[in-house]
């Protein structure tokens, strides 16, 4: 399932920012998921829950999971927009139809609470 590589790669990403950091243990870790990610949320969860128990410095954290809207970039003037609907519009801008996703797409690792090693 592809929600169990992304949820392994985020733990790895996880314990190198806190080997960086010196950080014996991660509290908490909030990611964004983009709407169009294809994800599914409590797979996601679930596959966050198998995978940090086999991680030291992930097992006691608690995962926080931000939806992410999708934004879409005109590829011929470069207006950058949220649109109000999933489907794909056209340029609010130029009125073109020529537009790709620039955002909503992925999962992003916005934020990590970290305790350190003199704690
Ligand atoms: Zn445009």
């Amino acid at each position: 399932m592809h929600e169990y590589s992304v949820v392994s790669s985020l733990i790895e990403l996880c314990e190198e920012h806190a080997q960086k950091n010196n950080a014996i243990r991660i509290e908490k870790i909030i990611v964004g998921i983009g709407e169009r990610s294809g994800m599914d949320k409590s797979l996601f969860l679930s596959a966050f829950e198998t995978f940090k128990e086999e991680s030291k410095v992930c097992r006691e954290a608690i995962l926080d999971i931000i939806d992410e809207k999708v934004e879409l970039t005109c590829k011929k003037c470069g207006y950058v927009f949220i649109p109000d609907k999933i489907e794909y519009g056209i340029c609010p801008n130029c009125k073109n139809s020529d537009l790709e996703i620039t955002k909503g797409r992925e999962m992003n690792l916005l934020s990590l609470e970290m305790i350190g090693e003199d704690k």
